[in-house]
């Protein structure tokens, strides 16, 4: 097998990955407890996870990669499945 084949959705899991998609931009659509200190207002005034300098969202340990809030994480959070075609391409992106 080619080492550089695209991985599929079967390899997947968030155990393998660097919260790769914790560092998109995630706009607050609904109401679900995400303290506001992890958030910020766009240019449009939508409210969205607030980012650091370097992409990763505030709401991210750094240490274990994992979602300080994810009982209260917003709904695109919630509705980004691991292993679809977003995820893949994520991690495509951050293994470079
Ligand atoms: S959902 Fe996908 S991109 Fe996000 S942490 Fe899990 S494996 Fe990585
Ligand atoms: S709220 Fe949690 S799951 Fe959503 S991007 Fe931030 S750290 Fe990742």
């Amino acid at each position: 097998m080619a080492t550089d084949a695209p991985e599929s959705a079967v390899d997947v899991t968030c155990a393998t990955c660097a919260a790769a998609c914790c560092r998109q931009e995630v706009l607050c659509l609904t109401e679900t407890g995400v303290p506001l200190r992890f958030t910020t207002q766009d240019s449009w005034g939508g409210t969205t996870m607030h980012r650091l300098d370097d992409g990763w969202c505030a709401a991210l340990d750094r240490n274990t990669l994992l979602c300080r809030i994810y009982a209260q994480r917003p709904l695109v959070c919630r509705e980004f499945t691991m292993g679809g075609m977003d995820c893949l391409a994520e991690r495509e992106i951050t293994d470079g």
